[in-house]
């Protein structure tokens, strides 16, 4: 601590290792996802199954056995991949929730190191600082300025002050609890309790509320579902009423109604969400960004406000001394290296510090030397609230850092001169700190040195990231904590601020931690969907209210960790922007693959109700249809949702929030899929029924059916472009699964026992190929309509 040695050693590796074991890991016991048979449960449950399953028992009821086992076989099939599905999606998840799990600083064998916050045992020196989440219970072995916040435990949210030796007094003042946020200062506690002997762990019961909650995406979708439950119910029952009025044998209208039924519920439709989700949290783990709250992800989509840090997000956070500005450039480097916390070896610290700890060394004068010949005596820590610093030492004088001008008021002798040095530094960019020194404790009547300019770099892709965030309709708006001529500076060369930008929205400089509140609800009450980074303790309110808060992986502090929707594991700007750009890919994808699903129903629920209505009889059987719904529609869906993030959705304008998933224009496209199916399909079936039977009729229909729903997959692809611009094998998972699907149709045909159960007989290589053709015709007139609207 204080960048002194630590006196005690702390436990030795092993013996840590042995209280693990006795006193296992220090977790709550809390949800670790849904146990398998809930999952498994929840795959047959929704209404859709309900109907299926009662179709199935109508089925058995009215002697059709082997259509009813048949459909019992597809739902069992169905349910299984739909729990492997979420199966894996719920542990995509809780591998990332231990990715970003909490991680505690102990002292073992002597040396400060970072463990996952799990492995804390009893008797662990247990190393606090400002924005920690309190790993374990213990008893304080020191603190300075130490205060935390308890609410998780009292639901308090000022800050309680903690000291060393207060037990008799007040013994709570020298304990610190698990959970607990360190808001100020620095300690060193002795572990007593982990795990569920906690307090903490007293009430963790009362925690267990964190349940997985359906994202609003989920939500909308489930109303969709229902809507189109009630007008299947709807469809089924008129005709069922049609055919009894018709004269039609009961026999016949159930089996109708069943197969109505069939064809008209997209079975597919729930895994959609569930797997889209899955693979857009994996995807973008990949690029960085660890989700927290699967609602995020779609939520990034349609931000249209980034509000980000500058130092260590926009610009590299490698700082060095460009400029030096005094008449003694030797006591200011002393005077840096003296009021400094840093530690060039590793280095550890902030930035601003170890650059300057570089820059004094450069002249001889180093932090350990200074420890140790003039020891501190008391440290008012560095806060973004202050923007400065002072360390007391032995020699009974002040060491002085911080931001100029709000350190020049407080200086009554040096500072001529260092008003318009500090304004031709900040506008070359340079992040300006004044050094000075006084007598007394608190930090007024100081003595300027000097000014040191510093130099933080650009991130080289982050400028790049805001070129296409513009594109993209998206604002950045950069919030620094350094002097506004620095901060325009910097906005200016990164392309934040542009000639007709307003600077007063894009740039908020010398800004605090409750500016940047304001700032988000300044945007939201605009109309704004606002993502929002942080990386302090003081950054959490800020987070919490933005819509998307987004905390740093490796400068960040735990706390804001904790508040973040998600974690940007390299601190990197361009980052967000890969995120946002995967989140509008999910959401497009979901689009494209229910508009690819519905249109195939409404094809199938056509065809049915044409039939029904010309007096034909059934063209497909309801196995049929839950055939294609499940597997040939089913599979390809899965494999749409799977689309990689095209450049061209980083052109657009943001979504808006409130628009539904489905517009007029998925509509129309919808019908107009669902037209062409079905026109294929009747046709083929009426042509055949008249010259060759029912059962030759169904078979070609079939097939043409399927295969026209494996070719109209490419095309579902893209709205605007064609099949060739989206490139065929940019999705070779789809080009699998529709081969391996054309293979199992073929197959259906072929084996005389499942052919039999089917109710459709042997193909000849003719047959493929008519029904190949056919079944083509509807791609290839969407394709034609989207290139005559390309060229126009
Ligand atoms: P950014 O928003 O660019 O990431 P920030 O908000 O984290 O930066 P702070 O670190 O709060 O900015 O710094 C604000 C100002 O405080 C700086 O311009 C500098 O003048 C001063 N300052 C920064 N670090 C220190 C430090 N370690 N000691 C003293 N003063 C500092």
């Amino acid at each position: 601590m204080d960048g002194r040695p630590i006196s005690t050693p702390g436990l030795s590796s092993d013996e840590a290792a042995a209280r693990l074991e006795t006193h296992g890991p220090n977790l709550l016991k809390r949800e670790s996802g849904d146990p398998l048979w809930r999952i498994l449960g929840r795959q047959f449950t929704g209404p859709m199954v309900v109907l299926l399953a009662a179709a199935t028992a109508l089925s058995a009821a009215l002697g059709a056995m082997a259509d009813a086992v048949a459909i019992a076989t597809i739902l069992t099939l169905n349910g299984l991949v739909g729990f492997a599905q979420e199966y894996h999606a719920q542990r995509a998840v809780l591998a990332l929730r231990a990715m970003t799990a909490p991680r505690a600083r102990v002292v073992r064998d002597g040396h400060p190191i970072e463990i996952p916050a799990a492995a804390v045992v009893p008797g662990d020196l247990l190393l606090l600082e400002a924005g920690d989440v309190v790993a374990a219970d213990g008893c304080l072995l020191e603190a300075n300025n130490l205060s935390t916040i308890e609410a998780a435990l009292t639901g308090e949210s000022a800050a309680v002050d903690k000291h060393v030796g207060s037990v008799i007094a007040d013994p709570e003042r020298d304990e610190v609890y698990a959970g607990t946020a360190v808001a100020t200062g620095i300690g060193l506690t002795l572990v007593r309790g982990t795990g569920m002997d906690t307090e903490l762990g007293k009430i963790a019961h009362l925690l267990q509320t964190a349940r997985h909650d359906a994202t609003p995406l989920q939500q909308r979708l489930a109303k969709v579902n229902r809507t189109l439950l009630w007008i299947c119910i709807g469809i089924v029952a008129v005709v069922a009423a049609l055919g009894v009025l018709h004269g039609e044998p009961w026999m016949d209208v159930l089996l109708g109604s069943v197969s109505l039924a069939v064809a008209a519920v997209p079975e597919g439709l729930p895994a959609v969400v569930t797997v889209a989700l899955a693979i857009g949290v994996r995807r973008m783990a990949k690029r960085n960004v660890l989700v927290r709250k699967l609602s995020a992800v779609e939520t990034l989509g349609s931000a249209t406000v980034v509000c980000t840090d500058k130092t260590g997000t926009l610009t590299t956070g490698k700082m060095t001394v460009r400029e030096i500005w005094s008449a003694d450039t030797a006591r200011l480097l002393y005077i840096a290296a003296a009021c400094n916390d840093a530690d060039l070896t590793g280095p550890t610290g902030d930035p601003t510090e170890i650059a300057l700890l570089h820059a004094a060394r450069a002249t001889g004068v180093e932090r350990p030397d200074i420890e140790h010949h003039n020891p501190r005596a008391a440290v008012n820590p560095f806060d973004s609230d202050r923007k400065r610093m002072s360390i007391q030492r032995a020699d009974g004088k002040l060491y002085v850092k911080g931001a100029v001008d709000l350190l020049l008021p407080l200086c009554v002798a040096g500072a001529e001169g260092a008003a318009s040095a500090n304004a031709r530094m900040a506008a070359l960019g340079l992040r300006v700190l004044a050094m000075a020194e006084g007598a007394s404790g608190d930090e007024a009547g100081l003595t300027l040195v000097g000014l040191a300019g510093l130099a933080d770099p650009p991130r080289l892709d982050a400028i790049e990231a805001v070129a296409v965030a513009r594109k993209a309709g998206l604002i950045t708006v950069m919030i620094t904590g350094d002097h506004p001529v620095t901060a325009h500076a910097i906005a200016r060369e990164m392309g934040i601020l542009r000639d007709g930008d307003d600077p007063a929205e894009r740039v908020h400089a010398r800004a605090t931690p409750e500016q940047k509140l304001q700032i988000v609800r300044a945007w939201k009450q605009r109309g704004a969907v606002v993502a929002m980074t942080g990386d302090g303790v003081n950054d959490a309110p800020a987070l919490r209210e933005a819509h998307i808060g987004i905390a740093m992986g490796r400068s960040g502090t735990e706390v804001t960790r904790e508040a973040a929707d998600m974690v940007l594991a390299d601190d990197n700007f361009s980052s967000i922007i890969d995120a946002i750009h995967e989140g509008r890919a999910i959401f497009d994808n979901i689009r494209k693959t229910l508009v690819y699903l519905l249109a195939g129903n409404a094809g199938e629920l056509m065809v049915m109700l044409g039939a029904s209505i010309a007096g034909l009889p059934l063209p497909l059987l309801p196995l049929q249809l839950l055939w294609v719904n499940l597997v040939t529609d089913g599979l390809p869906a899965l494999a749409l949702v799977m689309d990689p993030a095209v450049p061209d959705l980083l052109l657009e304008q943001p979504r808006p929030p409130q628009q539904p998933m489905l517009g007029r224009a998925e509509w129309l496209r919808i019908a107009a899929g669902g037209v062409l199916q079905a026109v294929t399909c009747l046709s083929v079936f009426v042509v055949v029924l008249q010259s060759e039977g029912v059962l030759r009729a169904r078979t070609l229909a079939f097939a043409t059916l399927v295969f026209g729903e494996l070719f109209r997959a490419f095309t579902a692809r893209s709205a605007q472009r064609g099949i060739w611009e989206v490139g065929l094998f940019t999705n070779r998972t789809l080009v699998a699964v529709v081969l391996c699907s054309t293979a199992l149709q073929i197959a259906i045909h072929q084996t005389p026992a499942i052919r039999q159960r089917f109710g459709v007989g042997p193909l000849s290589l003719q047959d493929v190929a008519t029904a190949m053709a056919v079944g083509a015709i509807p791609m290839a007139l969407v394709e034609t309509a989207k290139w005559l609207r390309r060229r126009r």
